[in-house]
């Protein structure tokens, strides 16, 4: 790796640092705000992951223009963070814009992507573009009839951000029913660090986000891949524990006001699995709206998995108790959608669920 390299990888660390930093200060100081928000600039997806309910197989592009007018209303908001999620995110045409964009309005810019698409050149792109973070999740070690996200397919990938990238990498691995071989989330996290990643895992769920416990030796791998972590930015606390035990949390699901989920068609929804509610556009999406959704407990909060939502609440589970759901609002098409998805899944004896977590740099707030 060249001098100069070096220098502007230690330069953009400084500022995410800095930018981090900013970003939880002013979410303890200040409700108003989202502090994460997720778009998606493209629902379809190059890979067809068997317990997926976030992809489709033909749907084209958000018009570059209209994902800018969603950047700039989050920036209005005064949202942190940016997470560009999918289907695959790398298949829309004019990504770098949509990155430029956000960072152009000063908000931190993070992607999660399968990794499939990445080249040295498309690296240092997203480098030049502004790109913060980047999450690829890696379900195996060996592809299988479930996914092709495989740690065998991808290394060559790996190899090549631990060369090029100048933002933060962080992998994903997965424990839970349908995962064939748990050893595998150990691999995983293994070469991550080998490689000077972060790591992080996460538990499959069902088909509403849902818990499902893990086994024995699932939780002692787990326990194993927090302690890799411990000194990297993605470390657990007692939170994950707990889900990895089947244990219930207490705690304030804030989806809807400081965490905004917005899908392809614009709609803000609470998270990837609660597509449907409130399922309103973003163009009438009022600050009454988020204020009513931060004092709406969730019913599913207890038994969620959704770790993203999870660290955003941590800037504000010590204040503001929130009250019972309100009745659900009329679910729109896209939650029937999601939860036929889950349905044939499960019909076809196929795992469940699995949300595509996001990065959120609280590393500040955990342990
Ligand atoms: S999990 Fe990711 S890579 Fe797999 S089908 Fe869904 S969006 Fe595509
Ligand atoms: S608790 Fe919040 S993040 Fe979790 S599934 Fe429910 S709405 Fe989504």
């Amino acid at each position: 790796m060249t001098l100069g390299k070096r220098l502007r990888r230690t330069v953009k660390f400084l500022h995410r640092r800095y930018k981090d930093l900013r970003m939880i200060a002013r979410g303890l100081l200040s409700t108003d705000h989202p502090v994460l928000a997720h778009i998606i600039p493209i629902r379809r997806c190059n890979l067809s992951c068997a317990y997926c309910n976030e992809y489709d197989d033909h749907s084209k592009p958000v018009p570059t223009e209209e994902m800018f007018r969603r950047v700039d209303w989050l920036a209005s908001l005064g949202t942190s963070i940016v997470t560009i999620s999918g289907g695959e995110p790398l298949l829309h045409p004019e990504l770098d814009a949509i990155i430029r964009r956000i960072r152009q309005h000063g908000m931190i810019a993070g992607m999660i992507t399968n990794g499939y698409l990445l080249t040295a050149r498309r690296i240092e792109e997203l480098n030049r573009a502004g790109l913060e973070y980047l999450q690829i999740s890696i379900d195996n070690v060996l592809p299988d009839e479930v996914s092709k996200k495989s740690l065998k397919v991808l290394d060559g990938k790996l190899r090549l951000l631990a060369e090029h990238a100048e933002f933060h990498v962080n992998i994903n691995s997965v424990l839970g029913s349908g995962v064939r071989n748990p050893e595998d989330a150990l691999a995983v996290a293994r070469r991550a660090i080998e490689l000077g990643f972060t790591s992080t895992v996460g538990i499959i769920h069902d088909h509403n986000g849902q818990l499902r416990p893990l086994g024995p030796r699932e939780q002692e791998i787990f326990r194993e891949i927090m302690r890799m972590g411990k000194r990297s930015f993605s470390r657990f606390h007692h939170f994950q524990e707990n889900i990895s035990r089947g244990l219930p949390n207490q705690w304030r699901c804030r989806a809807g006001a400081r965490y905004l989920y917005i899908c392809e068609d614009g709609l803000v929804h609470y998270c990837s699995q609660q597509r449907g509610y409130p399922g309103i556009p973003y163009t009438e999406y009022t600050a009454e709206h988020r204020q009513r959704e931060f004092y709406t407990a969730k019913g599913c909060a207890p038994l969620c998995t959704i770790s993203c939502v999870q660290q955003v609440a941590l800037l504000d589970n010590w204040r503001a108790p929130q009250t019972a759901p309100k009745p659900a609002l009329e679910p729109v098409l896209a939650a029937a959608a999601v939860r036929s998805a889950g349905a044939a899944s499960a019909a076809a004896g196929r795992p469940a669920g699995q949300a595509r977590e996001s990065l959120v740099p609280l590393s500040t707030l955990r342990e």
